[in-house]
């Protein structure tokens, strides 16, 4: 570590610093209060805490309730636009924790297109955390992205994997990284200034069934997963790829994601503490398609799109801090993760096509 990341380190823990006062275990009629749940890590969130028990969650999205991805029953599923401060109030009475996964996003393509979209979301995170604070929320968790770090130590696809400290000095992702990362302070000072519990995730890209998989919204193992399927539902035998195929990215599944999302959540040490939530598996996006070409037995001629959105050349989690607090990090291997996922989307793309109603 240099001596700037030590400063910068040791600035950050002081700023954060405060008393933690013990509180007592989630009960599971506890009110948890899930925004962005007709979405894909919202959804599976909540079904996540209703099989572990939980009774009382309330998810709500902006989307009407027939294009949620997940609809869990016995969960108070409510349509609303948490972007408008009298909902949250509403949708924050009463809760005990609060997960905001509500945002404006998408993959490459959604994020360097519509940037304003993007740093809209601060509307959201801004009257949602006020909201939390005065319904006197014991826990607020807030999920930030690996978007928030510094775009210039992501200029080579074998980059060395990004540690919590790499996002200052800040030059994020325009737009949506850089909304991300003043929510994440709101975060870490309404701890420090008003004394809640906040906990911050910064989630590497994350994959699996029930969510986007086609609209333009979806990302890139999605995007494959859906290509391959048209590829060989067509006779096509091709495939055009966004750039080159040589950038790189670690990709999480999604049952680790919302395993990391409860720890993290409940963890003292890491309160108003950004980590990383993501897997160090770097893999170029070629190397993600082949694999999606063995699960699908098929190999395809690739053409390669130049002009397309690429972002980064490489993207990676550093897993030191979250292996060293939990004593754990997101382990499902790519392989397997993307079985699960392509089998998903092959059945979405054919009830489709059979004129069934799916959620892109
Ligand atoms: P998603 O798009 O599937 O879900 C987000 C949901 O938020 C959508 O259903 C959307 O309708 C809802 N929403 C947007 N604006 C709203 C509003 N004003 N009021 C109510 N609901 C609103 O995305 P996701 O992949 O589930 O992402 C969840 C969170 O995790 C987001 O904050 C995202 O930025 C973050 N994140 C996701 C990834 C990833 O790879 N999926 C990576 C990094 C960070």
């Amino acid at each position: 570590m240099t001596s700037t990341e030590q400063a910068c380190e040791h600035r950050n823990h002081m700023e954060t610093k405060r008393l933690v006062e013990k509180d007592p275990p989630p009960k599971t009629d506890d009110l948890i209060l899930i925004t962005g749940a007709g979405g894909f890590i919202g959804g599976n969130l909540a079904l996540y805490f209703t099989q572990k028990g939980f009774t009382r969650i309330r998810a709500v999205d902006k989307k009407p309730l027939y294009e949620w991805y997940l609809k869990v029953p016995g969960v108070e599923s409510l349509c609303l636009d948490v972007s408008q401060e009298n909902n949250c109030r509403r949708v924050c009475e009463g809760a005990v924790e609060v997960y905001q996964l509500a945002a404006d996003m998408g993959g490459m393509g959604f994020i360097e297109r519509f940037r304003v979209e993007c740093l809209r979301s601060i509307l959201i995170n801004t009257h949602m955390i006020e909201a939390a604070y005065r319904a006197g929320v014991r826990r607020y968790f807030y999920s930030s992205s690996a978007c928030a770090y510094n775009t210039d130590l992501q200029q080579d696809p074998n980059v060395r994997a990004l540690k919590e400290s790499d996002a200052y000095p800040a030059m994020a992702e325009r737009g949506y990284g850089w909304e991300k990362l003043i929510s994440e302070m709101f975060c870490q000072e309404y701890w420090v200034e008003r004394g809640m519990k906040t906990l911050i995730a910064r989630f590497h890209n994350v994959y699996g069934p029930h969510g986007t998989w086609d609209g333009g919204r979806e990302k890139a193992p999605a995007a494959l997963c859906r290509k391959v399927i048209e590829a060989i539902d067509t006779g096509k035998k091709s495939i055009t790829l966004w750039g080159d195929g040589t950038p790189t990215r670690s990709f999480m599944y999604i049952d680790d994601c919302v395993k990391g999302i409860d720890m993290i959540m409940h963890c003292d040490r890491l309160i108003a503490t950004p980590i990383n939530l993501g897997t160090s598996e770097l893999v170029s996006i070629n190397e993600l398609l082949s694999k999606i070409e063995k699960i699908a037995r098929v190999k395809l001629k690739r053409h390669h799109d130049l002009s397309a959105p690429r972002g980064v050349a490489g993207r990676n989690s550093d897993n030191t801090f979250i292996k060293k607090v939990l004593g754990w990090e997101p382990n499902t291997p790519l392989d397997e993760g993307l079985a699960v996922t392509y089998k998903w989307i092959k059945e979405q793309y054919y009830n489709r096509k059979k004129g069934k109603r799916v959620v892109e």
